[in-house]
């Protein structure tokens, strides 16, 4: 094929992902200095479309960038009022009492928010300060220079033929250089998986766990309202199999925030995660809630939760990875937008430094030692045994000692020292014949969905003709090895339905419905043979969340 020519664009630093995290950076670069030339690209349609953390904010990382947000007008309009922890079993449930919990677990002083709404007010913010946003622009590829540097990416490629191929209608997108690229594409992103492999930056550290995370709106009843409540739960229905729990976050306007985490590692490759999220909402404290309302949004999502241990080196020529493309999530707390936000900024000033010494394309290490001595590398230290201990010793265990070692560590020392994860989430999962199906009621239409109904609500949307971003290293894998050996999960732990084994002239076959995929990245986690790998689609596609 005939070398492709694109247009290239010169900038001090190129943003992937317009999250809180690549927009921190963005904010924080032009306010130390507005003549900085930086430029967001974004994938979603719009700021905020890909966005689902529906989500209690702890508005340090804002306090940190723009003091003034109230003033400002910020969207953090719902402030915690009451916080409840309950054990869940099929017929009840008990109250864990908030005394016991360490005064990190606290939930006073956040917000219940829209992270979509806070990103779309972030994007105003920073191109008030003369940031460039573009929207519906997916990054690619990335660019290297002649030193193996990463000087740039590639965006906005579209049209592609369905072999991946050039067309008459395709158009080849642009390079977008810059002194420094930032990623900060969230969990799982796929230039930032690129770049960890290239320079290795994963070694020598845990591997990375992941859960994955569904969420619900739902508009209720006024009388069953409580603003500003946030419940977590734990147990039913997920038990021994699998790690994992439900958030219900109480926000304005008589709206509610269901939503359902399974760690990924879990075993029984028979488990599906979208129906345990879906049996859940039938626990009587749930259905007594939801009884009444309706489902107005469907999203999921994977959450980083490896922690301290396991985040990768933050650093390579030319490029730095972001909040959760490093994986920053404090997983007791289930948070991670604040440390993505103080990731920003750090990785802002790093670069304001290095570029006013005229430097360029090198490793920002001060950057690293920001996040690993700072804010960031605390807030995650203190908690980095409590994932470990919940896939070893199981959920009442790690309650206990979790519980405890967070409350040694808010005095600085730990019983445990640094305990490791073990395998990755792929390996975790067993062979079927080991396990039992699991045998899940069907959906009422009321309180449960079916899948295909619910991702409906994410209003998602894939251009057919373009190739499937979903690429399988081979094709044969699917019905050769994992169908025969784990009941081929794939069919279970995409919360969007993406694949099916159908049955063609008597015959397994393996489809991918790619135009359902709401980018959670779970199957590029899960797949037991590591055979799929999630690439972007071209911009502006995928889920269209509302105030997720
Ligand atoms: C179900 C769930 C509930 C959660 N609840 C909370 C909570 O209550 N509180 C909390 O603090 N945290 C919560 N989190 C964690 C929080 O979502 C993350 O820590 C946070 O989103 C990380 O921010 P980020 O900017 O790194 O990435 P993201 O918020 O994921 O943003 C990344 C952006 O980059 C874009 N992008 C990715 N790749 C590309 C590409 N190649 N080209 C162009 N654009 C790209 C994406 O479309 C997206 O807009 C939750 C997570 C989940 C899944």
């Amino acid at each position: 094929m005939a070398e492709i020519e694109r247009e290239a664009m010169e900038y001090d630093v190129v943003i992937v992902g317009a999250g809180p995290a690549g927009l921190s950076a963005a904010i924080r670069l032009k306010q130390l200095d507005s003549d900085l030339q930086v430029v967001v690209l974004e994938k979603g349609s719009e700021v905020g479309a890909h966005i689902l953390s529906g989500a209690v904010l702890d508005p340090c990382g804002l306090d940190a960038l723009i003091p003034d947000w109230k003033e400002k007008g910020a969207p953090l309009n719902v402030p915690v009022k009451d916080d409840n922890f309950y054990m869940l079993g099929e017929a009840g449930q008990i109250r864990i009492p908030n005394f016991p919990m360490p005064p990190l677990m606290n939930n006073h002083g956040n917000y219940i928010v829209s992270m979509g709404n806070v990103c779309r007010w972030m994007a105003e913010q920073a191109e008030e300060l003369g940031v460039e946003i573009f929207p519906g622009m997916a990054c690619s590829e990335l660019v290297y220079g002649d030193n193996g540097e990463v000087k740039g990416v590639v965006a906005g490629v579209f049209g592609l033929e369905a072999d991946g191929s050039y067309g008459p209608n395709t158009e080849p997108g642009m390079e977008l250089h810059g002194k420094y690229v930032f990623l900060s594409e969230g969990v799982r992103g796929s230039l930032s998986k690129e770049v960890i492999a290239k320079y290795g930056l994963s070694d020598g550290k845990e591997p990375q766990k992941y859960g994955v995370g569904m969420k619900e709106i739902w508009e209720i009843d006024p009388a069953k309202h409580k603003e500003g409540s946030v419940t977590h739960t734990m147990g039913w229905p997920l038990g021994s199999n699998a790690g994992g729990g439900s958030f219900i976050y109480h926000l304005d306007n008589n709206q509610v925030y269901v939503g359902f985490v399974v760690h990924l590692n879990y075993k029984n490759p028979h488990l599906y995660p979208y129906m345990e999220f879906q049996r859940f909402k039938h626990h009587p404290m749930v259905a007594e809630l939801l009884k009444g309302g309706k489902r107005v949004a469907y999203g999921a999502r994977a959450i980083t939760e490896g922690g301290y241990q396991s985040m990768p080196k933050l650093v390579a020529p030319g490029v730095a990875l972001l909040g959760c493309s490093a994986g920053m999530v404090n997983v007791p707390r289930i948070k991670g937008n604040h440390n993505a936000m103080l990731s920003g900024k750090a990785a802002a000033e790093a670069a304001y430094d290095a570029i006013k010494a005229e430097r360029a394309g090198d490793e920002l290490a001060a950057y690293e030692v920001n996040v690993r001595d700072g804010a960031i590398g605390a807030d995650l230290k203190k908690v980095r045994n409590v994932k470990p201990m919940w896939s070893k010793w199981g959920l009442t265990a790690s309650l206990m000692l979790g519980g405890l070692d967070m409350w040694t560590n808010t005095f600085g020392f730990s019983l445990f020292g640094t305990i490791g994860h073990g395998k990755n989430d792929a390996e975790a999962t067993e062979p079927a014949d080991q396990h039992k199906p699991i045998d899940y009621p069907k959906p009422d239409g009321v309180l449960s969905f079916d899948r295909l109904t619910n991702v409906a609500f994410a209003a998602t949307n894939h251009e057919e003709s373009q190739p499937c971003h979903l690429r399988l290293g081979n094709q044969d894998t699917p019905i050769q090895v994992n169908l025969p050996k784990y009941a081929e999960p794939a069919q279970r732990y995409c919360p969007a339905g993406v694949y099916e084994v159908v049955e063609k002239d008597g015959k397994p076959e393996f489809v991918v419905n790619f135009q359902n995929c709401v980018h959670c990245k779970t199957c590029d986690i899960k797949d037991p043979s590591q055979n799929i790998t999630w690439t972007t689609p071209q911009g502006g596609d995928g889920p269209n969340y509302p105030n997720m």
